[in-house]
This record gives C-alpha cells, sequence and structure tokens, in this order.
C-alpha cells in the first residue's frame, strides 16, 4: 500500500510499504494533519520512534466484519462500515483503564505516534481499540473529511464537558484561534448559550471566529487585558478561560482576565519544561480552578459523533484544504503557517 512514513525530522517519505494483515483493517477514507503532527514533523517527538506512520484524526471503512467493544456490550459491525477512530491503545490493565479513563492509561500507546496511523492507504486497529469501543460508526450525513475532525471535537468536548456547569451570566474566553479554539467557541455558543470572545492572532481565522457568531475577537495585543475585561462587564473577568494555543503567553493572559471562581483549562501541550509562577493567594482568595484536559474517550467520540450528525457542530467550516496522500508535506506546511484551519488528506 501507499504510506507517507515519517523516517526522521524533515524526513517524511510516500512510498510503498508491505500491508500488515492482522484482525482488523480499515480503508482510510480521510486523515486531517493536527499541529502535532506537524511538530513531530519537524521536530521529532519523545513519543515516536521512526520509520512509523503518523496520522491520528481519522476515518475508514472496515475490511471485515468485526465485533466491537468486546467486554459486554459487544455489536458486529460489517466490513464496508464506515468509522471513525479513538486513536488511543491503553494497556486495559492499569488503574485508569480499570476505571475507564484510557487517555490516562500509565502505559498508554496511540495510533498515528506509537503505532502506524492514517496517513496511509490502510490502517490496522490494535486489539485493544477494538476492546474499548474505539471504533464509532459514523452517520451517512457526515463526509469523510467531518467524520476525520470527530476526534478532535471529541477532545474539545472532554474540555468543554469539565468546564460544566457554565453561568448564565459568564463570559468565556478562549485563547487561540486555530481549529481547536474555533471548535471550543461552537461549543461554547451552541450548547451552553455562552457569551464568547475570541483572542487570536491570524486574520484569517479571527474572520473565520466572527463567522461562527463569536460575540467578540480581539487580536493579542498589550492592549488584550482591558479589552478582555471590557467585554466580561460587571462580571470582572471571565467565569471560563480555556487555552487552546501552545504560546505559553496563553497562561498569563488567562490568569489576568478570570473572574472570581472560574475555571481555567490548560487544553493545549505547551513547550516540554514550560512552567508557570502562580501567586497562591490569588487562587485562593478568588477561588480560581485551573484543570488540564488530554485527549478524548471512546464514550466522548461517541458523543461528538451524536452533535456533529445532528449539525449542533459544523465541523465542515473547519476543513480548509484537502490534500492526495502524495502532498503531505504540502498539507504540513499549510498547518504550520496557519494558512487556513484543518487540512486533510482525502485521496490515497
Ligand atoms: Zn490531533
Ligand atoms: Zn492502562
Amino acid at each position: 500500500m501507499l504510506a507517507a512514513v515519517f523516517h526522521a525530522p524533515n524526513n517524511i517519505i510516500v512510498k510503498q510499504v508491505p500491508i500488515t494483515r492482522r484482525q482488523v483493517m480499515l480503508k482510510v477514507s480521510a486523515c486531517a494533519v493536527c499541529g502535532y503532527d506537524a511538530r513531530v514533523f519537524r521536530n521529532g517527538h519523545r513519543k515516536v520512534r521512526p520509520p512509523v506512520i503518523l496520522g491520528h484524526e481519522l476515518c475508514g471503512e472496515i475490511q471485515n466484519d468485526i465485533i466491537v467493544g468486546g467486554d459486554g456490550g459487544g455489536m458486529t459491525m460489517n466490513a464496508g462500515s464506515r468509522v471513525a477512530v479513538c486513536p488511543l491503545i491503553p494497556c486495559l490493565h492499569c488503574h485508569y483503564c480499570k476505571i475507564g479513563d484510557y487517555n490516562l492509561c500509565i502505559n498508554l500507546k496511540e495510533i498515528g505516534s506509537s503505532s502506524d496511523g492514517g496517513f496511509a492507504q490502510y490502517v490496522t486497529i490494535p486489539e485493544q481499540v477494538i476492546r474499548i469501543g474505539g471504533l464509532v460508526p459514523v452517520p451517512d450525513n457526515l463526509t469523510d473529511e467531518e467524520a476525520a475532525l470527530l476526534e478532535p471535537l471529541a477532545c474539545c468536548l472532554n474540555s468543554f464537558s469539565r468546564m460544566l456547569p457554565v453561568a448564565k451570566e459568564s463570559s468565556i474566553v478562549i485563547i487561540g484561534d486555530g481549529p481547536m479554539g474555533l471548535i471550543h467557541l461552537q461549543l461554547f455558543k451552541r450548547l451552553s448559550h455562552s457569551r464568547v470572545a475570541i483572542v487570536g492572532k491570524i486574520p484569517l481565522r479571527m474572520e473565520k471566529a466572527r463567522a461562527m457568531d463569536a460575540d467578540a475577537v480581539f487580536a493579542y495585543s498589550r492592549e488584550t487585558v482591558a479589552e478582555v475585561l471590557d467585554f466580561t462587564g460587571d462580571s470582572c473577568g471571565a467565569g471560563v478561560v480555556v487555552i487552546a494555543t501552545s504560546n505559553p503567553v496563553a497562561f498569563e493572559l488567562a490568569t489576568k482576565v478570570s473572574a472570581r471562581n472560574s475555571k481555567i483549562n490548560a487544553f493545549a501541550g505547551m513547550p516540554s519544561g514550560q512552567t508557570f509562577l502562580l501567586d497562591a493567594n490569588w487562587m485562593h482568595y478568588n477561588q480560581i480552578s485551573i484543570t488540564g484536559t488530554f485527549s478524548s474517550t471512546p464514550k466522548l467520540l461517541g458523543e461528538a459523533t451524536r452533535i456533529a450528525a445532528e449539525k449542533t457542530i459544523d465541523l465542515s467550516a473547519i476543513v480548509s484544504h484537502k490534500f492526495s496522500l502524495a502532498e503531505i508535506e504540502k498539507a504540513i506546511d499549510v498547518t504550520e503557517k496557519y494558512h487556513g484551519l484543518r487540512a486533510v488528506i482525502n485521496k490515497f
């Protein structure tokens, strides 16, 4: 089969590789390029041992009949079914696996990182993924490209659900105008009907945020703190701040625009070793909650599929470019240059 194999930083080769035939294979229909893929391509990553095929936001067609969710609630999926994939490969033995927090597994492996992923014509699905119900059927009213974005939507749902309940009067501030920031924007506008401001940097993306009904869009500058506080009015700050950018300045900004009793979520990963200083009394007297969220679970992927199929969340607005597998480097290039939102590989 044809695959884009990551060999070393700045070295990805599209070539024929043998297919490892195991129990469950998917014919890939679409695989989106995440910022993570672009960073691995440039700098490598501690989780990635090349040669490996990257790509963890994918949708594909099952090649053989299978039973999914083996632990009791098994259901049959027929060959030809289109599915979204939860890329987690958990150990199934640790404390976190036992309570269903597979994203927190202490021995976690992931499709598209430590195991071959979706930038190829076919992908083998490890048994653990089947066992945890990690293949989710995709309804016909979602395109392949939208289905590839169900995984990032599930990650944003993980973040959104940890911020609940959102008080009616509170304002939401999302720092970051990338695909993840804009999916958060849609979640807070459409599920909790909140007033939402986006703090961004890229004019084209800020324009998209306005088109997705952001109540305010601010370009990051020295005035941002004052502008955001003004936006939040007499609540004197945001009730929820989501950090959806890996730019470390976002953390300080978050602490300056958050209201009393607010929640701050560190959704995005930061450069490794990044630390922050916090005033303990600021947290104490203002009752601030700071949390982090990472990845998602099969349950959240199912929930993401439901709200995308209902068109509560519009994933088509997040897809800005489509490329063939042979154009993988172009897709990575538009991703790291912020030329759009998500680039999706959809021709293999
Ligand atoms: Zn991703
Ligand atoms: Zn585990």
